[in-house]
């Protein structure tokens, strides 16, 4: 059940849990008083794979990884699958 995050005129920010059909708008504090609905960030698994390639995707785009070489640069032709298309002319 996801915990929705209300906030208080009075009191601040408070969390309570509801289904996702059954939450309202506006719940009561523990004051009293009518709190909204307030928005907030997801609570993402930190440490996860998905974390770990986004965070290394970022890094990337700001401050590239140095290389001295083309990579995959050793690698040859693919040979073709049928060995007869190594006896047409090439160009
Ligand atoms: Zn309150």
């Amino acid at each position: 059940m996801p915990v929705y995050q209300f906030i208080c005129t009075d009191c601040g920010r408070f969390e309570a849990a509801y289904s996702m059909a059954d939450v309202p708008d506006a719940a009561t504090c523990a004051c009293g008083a009518s709190a909204r609905r307030g928005v907030s960030s997801p609570a993402l698994a930190s440490g996860g794979a998905a974390i770990g390639l986004i965070d290394r995707t970022r890094a990337t785009a700001d401050a590239p990884a140095v290389v001295d070489r083309v990579p995959n640069a050793s690698r040859t032709a693919p040979r073709p699958a049928n060995p007869l298309h190594a006896k047409l002319p090439r160009p």
